[in-house]
């Protein structure tokens, strides 16, 4: 048998590649990893975990606001985003050490560098300048939002990378997007006082879910301030003599803003790797193609999340991460399960959601009940903030199983978190009856919606 510097090189320092390394390196397998940027990836240095912190930061006005009908005077608050960028910051390096010192202490050996596949068992480290051999390699490069160079005038334009280290906060802003950065941003930076247009080239914004929440969401972004264009997209932006830029909009208008941020999808992270060099297969999008236990076409070759191109979510590549570990390492071979993932739009408020949405739902069952609920939340009763909360579940009437969960108010990830066990179990609206209400909750909506709102059978509703 060829004997290999390690049993197992991954390359990635994100949520998946990390996870993978580590857990391999527990089971006293030569390990090492290599990242060219900053352990902990998308996730831990310029996604969810800067977003949610950011989110934060963006809720205080609301807050203080708020309090005035609990009693509370707040003198008028003063926001510093300088300050908010360096705590991040030593928030994120924190993580970031706690990410690659996972994977020494396990006994694995993590590079700082780039590194490529000379051929399938062979990789480059770039920074030595050297060649290691490894038995099983783990590609967990992750993606990279889309640049749209068809744009004229994209060279303008941040990602969400550069977004979240601005040197100073845009007066207005405008993004283009209709997914979850793009309406996750739009909320952060009204909530920090910007000027914010949304402009979405669909109907109506984040396709994927539920109709009602997305009807209800636009209408309360609407209502916060937040201008929302549909059926628009950019044409041009341009640079002005002031350095401020205008956005060219297909139906004519013409927006100024300081900052244009593009959120159309992301791309995965194939270029340049020597995946061919490898004999690895890519997809339409520049993917790694996998079989359903991750594998490439070439036998000791894996790959996992974004990468990918299955679901882009962190929780995702490590679960794929886990069923890798499991499949390589533990002669138990494992196929991620992709269904029945829940999910959270960390919008104001907030998107939590599993399973089918009403539309996905009537056109799979012939006959489904909707349960649905809408009431303000308690804690906007004495804040008099006019907002209101959305809770919804979607029915099999012949089987009574719970298919789709959808809610839009406060906590509404949390919420997701537990309905996702809930789904996953396979639970019915009965056992949802049978259970008690913790009381005064918003979520006890849950568990007390008896009689259906209405019936959709063979895609027609009855009410
Ligand atoms: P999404 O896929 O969510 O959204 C992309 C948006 O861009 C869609 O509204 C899409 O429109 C639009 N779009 C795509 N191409 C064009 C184009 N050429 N012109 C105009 N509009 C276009 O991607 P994001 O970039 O928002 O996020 C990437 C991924 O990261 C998400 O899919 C998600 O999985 C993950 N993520 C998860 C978060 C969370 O869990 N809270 C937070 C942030 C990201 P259309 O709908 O019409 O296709």
């Amino acid at each position: 048998m060829a004997s290999y510097d390690y049993d197992l090189f991954v390359i990635g320092g994100g949520s998946g590649g990390v996870r993978a390394a580590r857990v391999t390196a527990g089971l006293g397998k030569r390990v090492a990893i290599a990242e060219e940027f900053r352990y902990g990836g998308t996730c831990v240095i310029r996604g969810c975990v800067p977003k949610k912190l950011y989110v934060y930061a963006s809720q205080f006005p609301e807050h203080f606001a708020d309090a005035a009908g609990y009693g509370w005077s707040v003198p008028k608050a003063k926001f510093d985003w300088r300050t908010l960028v360096a705590n991040k910051e030593r928030e994120i390096s924190r993580l970031e050490g706690l990410y690659q010192n996972g994977v020494e202490k396990a006994g694995g050996e993590a590079f700082h560098s780039r590194a490529v596949l000379v051929d399938a068992h062979t990789v480059r480290i770039e920074s030595e300048d050297r060649t290691v051999t490894a038995d099983q390699i783990l590609i967990a490069t992750g993606g990279r939002p889309n640049p749209h160079a068809a744009l004229p005038g994209h060279e303008h334009c941040i990602f969400s990378n550069e977004a979240f280290d601005l040197p100073e906060l845009p007066k207005a802003i405008v993004i283009a997007g209709g997914g979850y950065i793009a309406v996750e941003f739009a909320n952060i930076f009204h909530g920090l006082g910007v000027e914010t247009t949304l402009v979405y080239r669909g109907m109506e914004i984040l396709q994927r879910f539920d109709m009602d929440l997305r009807r209800m969401l636009h209408e309360t972004m609407e209502k916060k301030g937040i201008r929302i264009l549909c059926q628009e997209i950019f044409t041009a932006i341009d640079k002005r003599p002031d350095g401020r830029l205008d956005a060219h909009l297909s139906g004519g208008e013409v927006i100024t803003a300081d900052q244009v941020m593009l959120a159309l999808g992301r791309i995965p992270n194939t270029e340049n790797l020597g995946l061919e060099a490898a004999g690895v297969e890519l997809g339409k999008v520049g993917e790694i193609n996998v079989d359903k236990f991750s594998r490439t076409s070439v036998k000791n070759i894996w790959a996992i999340g974004d990468v990918t191109n299955r679901v882009q979510l962190t929780p995702v590549a490590i679960h794929e991460a886990m069923c890798f570990v499991d499949t390589a390492f533990r002669d138990n071979p494992t196929k991620p399960d992709h269904k029945t993932v829940p999910t959270a739009v960390f919008s104001q408020p907030e998107i939590g959601t599993v399973g089918l949405s009403e539309d996905e739902a009537s056109s799979r069952f012939d006959d489904i009940e909707v349960y649905r609920a809408v009431f303000r939340p308690m804690r906007h009763t004495l804040s008099g903030r006019e907002e209101k909360m959305l809770v919804k579940l979607i029915v099999d009437t012949d089987t009574r199983l719970v298919l789709g969960a959808h809610i839009l108010g406060p906590d509404a990830g949390e919420m997701a978190q537990l309905l996702g066990i809930s789904l996953k179990a396979g639970l019915t609206k009965d056992d949802f009856d049978h259970t008690m209400a913790v009381h005064p909750t918003a979520a006890e909506e849950l568990v007390t919606m008896y009689t259906p709102s209405y019936r959709v059978r063979n895609g027609a509703r009855d009410i």
